[in-house]
Order: structure tokens, then C-alpha cells, then sequence
């Protein structure tokens, strides 16, 4: 069950919005002030947080940024005065996920907290492969860059996706209609030898430069990068 934490000095919109939420089976704590919020937001590490900016002691959006600087990395969700739009950009640029404007719909926010711990829940549970490696290769998929060796290659964003998609296909014989499809984007109308053109690329940069054998032709089939 996912845990929330309502900061709010208005116990009439707190006790509203802790409800509403624990109606929809969520777990809620509240606290009114930006300082008991800080200490509960780094003692308690909730899953989502509800900000609102204007708080007695400390304000949401200090409240938000100490609660990065001290580590907490889940989303936080601010509560804005109408039109304050920079409370808005302040919110954002001191670490909020999203902010919402009071008065607020109550389907609105649980709308926006079903997305902000969805989103985050996704993270967890797929935690990407950033760093794909063959050898003295290495794309980092997060910068999107390749290195060979301390060597910083240049691809084209075609190049790259393709050297992607055959790394993240290891040890598979990959059609040149599949890669086609899932590099270029659509389906195969006949025309397949503009895969062999990117390889040839890919190979100048890499294998032609380097004396290695990275990619490798399966013949009448396509290709494929096998484990060294
Ligand atoms: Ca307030």
C-alpha cells in the first residue's frame, strides 16, 4: 500500500484530501508545518508527497528542496495559489514532480498521484540497462554515447540505434526486415539493403577502425553481435 504524506495547515482541506485518499486504500499521514513535514518526509521516506507552498515555519518549496538535498528522490506533489505562477516554476525548480493549482478538483489530484506513483513504480520495477558492453565497446544509453576504449565515437542517431538494437539482441541473428521494423520504424516493403548501408557505416567506425569483428553478416538471414 502506497504511502502519503499531506502537508497542509488548512485542517479543513487536509482532513478532505486524507479521505479521499484513504477511500482509495492508500496509506495517509499529515503534517501542518513545513518543518514537522521535512523531518516526516526524511524520517518516513513516503512514497508520494502533497506540498502545499504556503506553510507556516517553512515554506513548501524549501521544505522541497531540502527534502532532495537530504536524499528523498519520491514524487512530490505541490499545491499552488491560483495564478502564482512562480510558485509554480520555483516548485518545479526546486524538485517537484508536478504542483496543482487550489482550489483543486479532488479527481484531479488523484489523477495526477495515480501518474506520479505510476511512473515511479515503473522505475523500480524495470530497472533499465544503462550501460551496454561488448568488449572494449561501450554505449552508455543514458548519455547516448559510445566509447571504444577511451575513443569517443560519433554515430548518427540511425547508426546508433541500430548498434543499440543488436546489442540489446545479443547472441540473435536479426533479420534485416526485423531490424527494419524496429529501428526504422516500418514495415518492410522490399527495400532492405539500406541495413547494409548502416552496417557498412558502423563497421567503418568501428570494426574497420579498430581490427575487430563486432558485427557480424548471418548469411541470408542479417546479422548479429555475439558474446566474445
Ligand atoms: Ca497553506
Amino acid at each position: 500500500m502506497a504511502k502519503i504524506l499531506i502537508v497542509e495547515d488548512e485542517r479543513k482541506i487536509a482532513r478532505f484530501v486524507e479521505l479521499e485518499l484513504k477511500h482509495e486504500g492508500y496509506e495517509v499521514d499529515w503534517a501542518e508545518n513545513g518543518i514537522d513535514a521535512l523531518d516526516k518526509i526524511l524520517t518516513t521516506t513516503p512514497d508520494l508527497v502533497i506540498l502545499d507552498v504556503m506553510l507556516p515555519g517553512m515554506s513548501g518549496i524549501d521544505v522541497c528542496r531540502k527534502a532532495r538535498e537530504g536524499g528523498y528522490e519520491n514524487s512530490i506533489i505541490m499545491l499552488t495559489a491560483k495564478d502564482d505562477i512562480m510558485d509554480k516554476v520555483e516548485g518545479l525548480d526546486n524538485g517537484a514532480d508536478d504542483y496543482m493549482t487550489k482550489p483543486f478538483a479532488i479527481e484531479e489530484l488523484l489523477a495526477r498521484i495515480r501518474v506520479a506513483h505510476g511512473r515511479q513504480q515503473k522505475m523500480v520495477k524495470e530497472p533499465k540497462k544503462v550501460v551496454l558492453e561488448h568488449g572494449m565497446l561501450k554505449v552508455d544509453t543514458a548519455m547516448h554515447e559510445v566509447h571504444y576504449g577511451e575513443d569517443l565515437i560519433s554515430l548518427t542517431k540511425k547508426e546508433y540505434d541500430l548498434l543499440v538494437y543488436l546489442l540489446n539482441h545479443l547472441n540473435e541473428a536479426v533479420s534485416r526486415e526485423t531490424i527494419l521494423e524496429e529501428v526504422w520504424d516500418y514495415d518492410y516493403m522490399g527495400e532492405t539493403n539500406v541495413v547494409d548501408v548502416y552496417v557498412r557505416y558502423i563497421r567503418q567506425k568501428l570494426d574497420d577502425k579498430y581490427g575487430v569483428k563486432i558485427l557480424n553478416t548471418v548469411r541470408g538471414v542479417g546479422y548479429i553481435i555475439k558474446d566474445e
